[in-house]
């Protein structure tokens, strides 16, 4: 099956390719053909399935660019994590027509600048459901356009308690709407959802791929040294580690950074910039470990996670799945290992040996601009490489937020780097840089 069996617009062909996406995936495949035709479909798949490509393509199909005050779609994800990835992908998605506005409308932004954006129009919204309500109420955000309407994640939504929040935000869209749910699982709620606010619907399931080695070891007292002898065994480039509490991440952090570790925890008392900037240190591979909870967790993609430890052993079967789901994507390899109190896998674990101790590759170079000064991945790459003398190959990721730009940089070039670009100018501007 290729995308060409499914989708007739050679633009949007293109620019798949262009994305390296290849061939759709299982979901892509079953989902975009009755979303292209308008049915509404209640869909099982995970993150990492490829689902914000099975609905984001049809949906960017649909769109009539020129109603640009419109707001033709409307995105519900259970976290301000979960709606920027959706956003950012659709942005990517969106690339083969000019113009699609897509605006995200989460928490943790003033509502101020929200309702400014609002005020230029937008084709498609991505929000969480509280501060969709919020906007909905001071009728900031008007949702009579509405012709699609998207519940993603709908699962960790209702375990959230946003059912009242959804049900208000419904009524205020549309009843003629196109109405796609998104679920890992199909319990009784979502059933139940489903059919309350889907007319004639589909339903999807998809085979889940095993490519994930799990490995389950003893682990009652010791976790620390136990976690110590993991990280010497396996030396992850890319790891997660989950606790069940906030507490506990932090001890975890504290104790990773004292072994000399690059590692970060990201939790729900953070504030909004300090998690953004270290999910892009682990995945620009400035940081290689990343503590979280599951909350902290939720919905993220990192492309690359080599190992998930489960420091503490999750409270449920669901959870277990979405934790181990975070490595082994996109057909690579993963490993999960989870510490538990009963007998284990029988792995050698050389604990008393010396720690073998190593720093992540890369480090992040932060600039004081970003979207908003119409800085763009190629600009900055640009300066790097005539005013700073790097090479392609010592730059990695480049991202590019609203205020500021995140540049990978081999580690042993970064100090360099920043004594050229202190103060740096790209195209025209001044900038400040420095090493976060
Ligand atoms: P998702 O399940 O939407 O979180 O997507 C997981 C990751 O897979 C994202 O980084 C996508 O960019 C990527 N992806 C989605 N569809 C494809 C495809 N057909 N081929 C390759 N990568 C894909």
């Amino acid at each position: 099956m290729t995308f060409e069996n499914i989708i007739d617009d050679k633009n949007m062909l293109e620019n798949l390719k262009k994305l390296g996406f290849t061939k759709p995936t299982a979901i892509q495949e079953k989902a975009i053909p009755p979303i292209l035709e308008r049915r509404d479909v209640l869909a099982k798949a995970k993150t990492g399935s490829g689902k914000t490509a099975a609905f984001g393509i049809p949906i960017l199909l649909h769109l009539d660019i020129q109603k640009r005050y419109d707001i033709n779609t409307l995105i519900l994800a259970p976290t301000r994590e979960l709606a920027n990835q959706v956003a950012s992908e659709l942005r990517n998605l969106a690339r083969f027509e000019k113009n699609i506005k897509i605006l995200t409308l989460t928490g943790g932004t003033p509502l101020r600048a929200q309702a400014n954006s609002l005020s230029h129009g937008a084709h498609i919204v991505v929000g969480t459901p509280g501060r969709v309500l919020d906007l909905l109420h001071k009728e900031i955000l008007k949702l009579d356009s509405i012709q699609t309407l998207v519940l993603d994640e709908a699962d960790k939504m209702l375990d959230m308690g946003f059912a009242d929040e959804l049900n208000h935000i419904l009524e205020k869209t549309p009843t003629s709407r196109q109405t796609l749910l998104f679920s890992a699982t199909f319990k009784d709620a979502i059933k139940q959802l489903s059919h309350s606010v889907q007319k004639d619907r589909i339903e999807i399931e998809i085979e889940e791929q095993v490519n994930v080695t799990e490995i389950f070891l003893e682990a009652k007292e010791d976790k620390e040294e136990i976690l110590k002898g993991v990280i010497s065994k396996y030396t992850p480039k890319s790891c997660i580690i989950f606790t069940n509490t906030k507490a506990k991440s932090l001890e975890l952090e504290a104790y990773l950074q004292e072994l000399g570790l690059d590692a970060f925890c990201i939790n729900s008392d953070l504030e909004q910039i300090d998690r953004d900037e270290t999910l892009i240190k682990f995945a620009n591979g400035s940081c290689n470990f990343l503590i979280a909870t599951d909350v902290a967790s939720r919905g993220l993609d990192i492309k690359k996670v080599e190992l998930v430890i489960n420091y503490d052993f999750p409270q449920s079967d669901q959870t277990y799945t979405h934790r181990i789901g975070r490595t082994g994507r996109n057909d690579q390899k993963g490993m999960a290992i989870s510490f538990t109190n009963q007998k284990g896998d029988d792995i050698s674990l050389h604990v008393k040996d010396k720690f073998f101790y190593y720093e992540a590759s890369m480090g992040t170079l932060c600039i004081d601009g970003g979207k908003k000064q119409k800085l763009r991945a190629g600009d900055i790459l640009g300066v790097l490489i005539k005013q700073a003398g790097l090479l392609n190959e010592q730059i990695g990721l480049i991202n590019v937020t609203d205020f500021y730009s995140y540049v990978a940089i081999e580690k042993n070039a970064l100090k360099k780097v920043l004594n050229k670009l202190k103060n740096c100018t790209i195209k025209t501007k001044r900038y400040r840089a420095w090493i976060i």
